[in-house]
């Protein structure tokens, strides 16, 4: 059977949230203070049906994937690793944050996330989990999925969406 239109599935749960601190910094020299956000999830695949299933993914994985990828950031300071302004150092069980070369920060290692980001906006978190979606779908073999569409939302009307192209 021919198709001529596309199908997106979506995603958005209660559960798929994370309670997390962050600072981030503005253009010159200013940079936020230490403070939480309960940040939401929300995912929109994009795709092809499989041809045995007639889906574009299985629901059920697709939660559990994006239940693990907001419970690896929940209850922890999220930390840039990628911004020239911020020194984020692994001491031990520590992790020393600066800014500017000042000291500003100590955390357990255990409660931070050290993120390969420039800096922890919604749309740099969104873009963060979309790469970490598209491996673990990868690794899941979904060959039909065209796009991702992942959206953060750090307060409520508040929100960053990052769309990526997987072809
Ligand atoms: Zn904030």
């Amino acid at each position: 059977m021919q198709r001529r239109g596309e199908f997106r599935v979506s995603v958005t749960k209660d559960y798929l949230v994370f309670a997390s601190a962050h600072f981030i910094t503005f253009a010159g020299h200013r940079c936020e203070s230490l403070h939480g956000h309960n940040y939401r999830v929300g995912v929109v695949l994009e795709g092809a049906l499989d041809e045995e299933s007639w889906y574009v993914f299985d629901f059920v994985t697709l939660k559990k994937i994006m239940r693990r990828l907001c419970d690896a950031i929940d209850h922890k300071v999220l930390l840039p690793l990628e911004n020239p302004r911020i020194q984020v150092a692994e001491q031990g069980d520590s992790v020393t944050v600066a800014y500017e070369r000042k000291p500003r920060y100590l955390f357990p290692k255990s409660d931070c996330a050290l993120l390969p980001v420039p800096n922890t906006t919604v749309e740099m978190l969104a873009e963060y989990l979309a790469g970490q979606l598209r491996g673990e779908l990868e690794a899941a073999g979904a060959a039909g999925v065209t796009t991702i569409e992942l959206e953060v939302e750090e307060n409520f009307g508040q929100s960053a969406v990052f769309r990526l192209r997987l072809r």
